[in-house]
């Protein structure tokens, strides 16, 4: 990037300030979801769905980083490991019987994250995996993702544990990184050797893992030589998939991050910058992106018909664009039926709705998408933060609309868009966003969001 290209990226950053905007993890965000369900609803939704993927939340940590945005707690005592697994079983229980009394014929994916579901014991392990699969018939050939998020401690993760999972038939482990740098891991509360990580993915590579990393760029005192450090530090060891998520510093919401130096975190402008020089690191060593920030190499199964499949959701991508999916487990989120719904929020509201026989849901916070929302929610997740770019012609035809008309003001709003250069008005069958626009697409997204504009408007 050149000192005039840079000056531009200034300028972008200060009018689209990414901080500013939702990580669009969902449509609508989990904060508009605030309608009441009923059981009788839930269920009868839940029992007439085709639920594909299934998703079971270990909310324990050994030690909690102090910027993080997931539900987790603690762990005090390994018993309250096993107080937890019970639990979940129980919650398995409940929900199968809805599910297999709508004649439910099973799921294909399954995904174990946290919290770190890595610190289960091996005994622990084989003991939950059991009665997962006792209770749910699973294809273990392989041709189906199963994963689990792993904490990147060869303490934690040892080649017993990895022999172990890729016996119990997962095929695919992320590792969370986030940054190597010392004195950013000093006040995330984290501590990762690159020397040890390395060896832990090339482990698990032998053993027939796909190896996912994550990383993540904002984080305080970052910058993009550190960045870029850490890109340089994990590219030796190949890793299947890298992905690059965007720090985002909320204290309201996680008071935790109190701790972090407000003033540490990078400008929306370094974010930006970041996020471009770390596409160019990993497209240049052979990585395809897909979406915002997901990279993958040239054998991951998404690249088969990238450009015209695969869907953004609260699960990450899918190829499934009808993807339904159930999760077990303190806060786990399920949608199905075109509805968002939550675990209740906090492991002893959990222990205490199972123990009084009910469902651990909260009906009260649920989210049903109407027409409008299914519109949006495809034209935000699937065309816009998936494959960059607005297919009008194919959403009038699945939606039965006039784009013209039905997105007149969102049209008129992206002309700005266009005379910053970041989209492509010229094609009247689809909005193209620009590379540099790419980067922005987050605020290309939330002009088509309903919500936060008649919040504004209230
Ligand atoms: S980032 Fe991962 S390991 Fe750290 S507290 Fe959050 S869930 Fe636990």
């Amino acid at each position: 990037m050149n000192h005039r290209e840079m000056l531009e990226w200034e300028r972008l950053s200060m009018r689209y300030n990414e901080n500013a905007i939702p990580l669009y993890l969902s449509y609508p965000v989990e904060s508009f979801w605030k309608q009441r369900s009923s059981l009788e609803q839930h269920n009868q939704s839940l029992g007439s769905s085709d639920i594909s993927f299934l998703y079971f939340h270990f909310p324990y940590c050994k030690e909690i980083c102090h910027y993080c945005m997931c539900y987790k707690e603690p762990l005090r005592d390994d018993s309250e490991l096993d107080l937890y697994l019970g639990y979940l079983v129980r919650d398995m229980d409940i929900r199968l019987e809805i599910l297999k009394g709508g004649g439910w014929r099973g799921a294909t994916h399954m995904h174990w994250g946290g919290g770190t579901p890595t610190l289960l014991s091996l005994n622990q392990l084989e003991t939950i995996h059991r009665a997962i699969s006792d209770r749910l018939e699973f294809n273990l050939d392989g041709s189906h993702e199963h994963s689990i998020e792993a904490f990147p401690d060869p303490r934690i993760v040892t080649p017993a544990k990895l022999e172990l999972l890729r016996a119990l038939g997962f095929n695919v482990i992320s590792f969370g990184i986030q940054d190597f740098d010392g004195r950013i891991q000093k006040v995330i509360n984290r501590k990762h050797d690159p020397g040890a990580v390395r060896e832990l993915i090339a482990t698990a590579k032998q053993l027939g893992f796909r190896v996912h990393v994550d990383l993540c760029y904002g984080l305080p005192f970052q910058g993009i030589n550190e960045l870029e450090r850490s890109i340089n530090e994990i590219l030796p060891a190949a890793p299947n998939r890298i992905c690059i998520f965007p720090y985002a510093h909320a204290p309201m919401i996680f008071p935790r991050q109190n701790i972090i130096p407000r003033s540490s975190i990078p400008s929306s402008f370094i974010k930006a910058l970041m996020a471009e020089q770390a596409d160019r690191l990993l497209i240049s060593d052979g990585y395809v992106r897909l979406g915002l920030d997901h990279y993958l190499d040239a054998e991951d199964p998404f690249l088969k018909d990238l450009s015209t499949s695969g869907s953004k959701t609260l699960m990450g991508y899918s190829q499934n664009d009808k993807l339904n999916y159930l999760g077990f487990g303190a806060t786990a989120i399920s949608f199905f039926d075109k509805s968002f719904y939550r675990t209740v929020s906090s492991i002893k509201e959990y222990y205490q709705t199972i123990d009084a026989d009910q469902l651990p849901v909260e009906i009260h916070r649920s989210y049903r998408h109407n027409p409008d929302d299914q519109l949006r929610n495809k034209l935000i997740q699937d065309h816009v933060l998936t494959r960059f770019e607005i297919d009008l012609r194919r959403l009038e035809q699945e939606f039965d609309i006039d784009s013209n008309s039905y997105f007149k003001d969102e049209l008129e709003s992206l002309k700005q868009f266009e005379n910053d250069s970041l989209v492509d008005l010229s094609d009247p069958d689809f909005i193209r966003v620009s590379r540099t626009g790419q980067f922005f697409s987050r605020h290309i997204a939330h002009q088509f969001d309903r919500f936060y504009k008649q919040a504004s408007l209230q």
